[in-house]
């Protein structure tokens, strides 16, 4: 394997969850010599200075950039073209810039016109995350066995896509290429459906009238719990995932919803089998996801339990 690449400077455009991780991670591994942050708020910026991942905390994006020889916007999805118009001319000659947006196509249509010639921009997305946001949330480990997806335009310089798939890798993240179009639609059902769904589950459960509300939080055990994790997922970034990827969400969407009328038909008609046939068939995605190391096999995804006698 080749040894990690190392970066003069690394710019992180934004530290919430993502922007964060990658710092730590980036300190820890030895990625760069320094480590220059920015985020929107005066708040972050201060807490970010406070927490002394980072060897300089700016107040501009501008200024972050200057000299950078890696760029990262860990920023929302809808930021990033005005981010990129914003830095375009502080961009150092031979920079890398990426990102880390949930959505490749529109961030690529919205970012790519604005930056000049003779940087080499080589979007990415880390598939890794949680529900949490902000300076605090991020830890060094979050892309360990993780996959990080790029998806560099064609024509970009094949060793600025190297020098970026090293980064990745020395995170601890797997990485693959693949087009805007393409991952969009992969994480249109893997990511973006999932959380479509947990948000109007968890929304319905809040609206029903037969059931109260302290008997939803109660017994969500049953599984309603699992989807609230989702459903806690930050608004902002969620928004703009839906607005940037419409099309691939409406698409996978329709899908969903003719498979859920033959659910729905099933559970009407008694038809056991059919139903059966389909949580079989679910059941050894499960177990696929679980063999190549994306879940943990224990109980209950692993959950601490108390234990009887061992309680008081
Ligand atoms: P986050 O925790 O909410 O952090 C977002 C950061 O961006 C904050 O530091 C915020 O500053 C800053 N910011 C927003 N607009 C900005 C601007 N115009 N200029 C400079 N800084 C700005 O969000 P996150 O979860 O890290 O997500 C960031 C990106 O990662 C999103 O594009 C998302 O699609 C992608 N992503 C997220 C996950 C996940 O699970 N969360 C997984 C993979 C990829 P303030 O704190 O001052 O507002």
């Amino acid at each position: 394997m080749s040894a990690a690449p190392h970066f003069k400077k690394l710019a992180l455009i934004g530290f919430g969850l993502i922007g964060g991780s990658i710092a730590r991670g980036a300190r820890l591994e030895g990625l760069a010599e320094t480590i220059v942050t920015t985020a929107r708020s005066a708040k972050t910026r201060a807490r970010v200075a406070e927490l002394g991942i980072v060897d300089a905390v700016v107040e501009t994006n501008a200024e972050a950039v200057r000299d950078a020889d890696l760029v990262i916007l860990c920023i929302p999805v809808g930021a990033c073209g005005p981010v990129a118009q914003e830095i375009a001319t502080d961009l150092k000659a031979g920079a890398i810039i990426s990102d880390v947006g949930s959505v490749k196509g529109a961030v690529v249509k919205d970012m790519a016109p604005h930056l000049p010639a003779g940087v080499h921009f080589v979007p990415a997305h880390p598939v890794a995350g949680t529900e949490h946001s902000g300076p605090d949330s991020g830890f060094a480990e979050l892309f360990i066995n993780r996959w990080c997806i790029l998806t560099p335009p064609e024509g970009t310089d094949p060793a600025a896509v190297e020098r970026l798939r090293g980064f990745w890798s020395a995170l601890g993240a797997r990485v693959e290429t693949m087009t805007p179009d393409h991952h969009d639609l992969v994480l249109a059902i893997t990511s973006h459906l999932p959380h479509l769904i947990a948000y109007t589950i968890v929304g319905t459960a809040d609206e029903l009238a037969q059931v109260t509300e302290s008997e939803v939080i109660k017994f969500s055990a049953g599984g309603f719990r699992d989807f609230t994790r989702i459903a806690a997922s930050d608004p902002t970034m969620w928004r703009d995932v839906f607005l940037a990827n419409k099309e691939a969400v409406l698409e996978m969407l329709g899908t969903f919803n003719e498979d859920l009328a033959k659910l729905t038909r099933a559970i009407r008609r008694g038809d056991g089998e059919a139903l059966f046939e389909h949580f079989t068939r679910t059941r050894a995605i499960r177990r696929g996801i679980v063999e190549i190391g994306q879940d943990s096999a224990a109980p209950d995804f692993g959950r601490p339990h108390p234990q009887l006698g061992k309680q008081g």
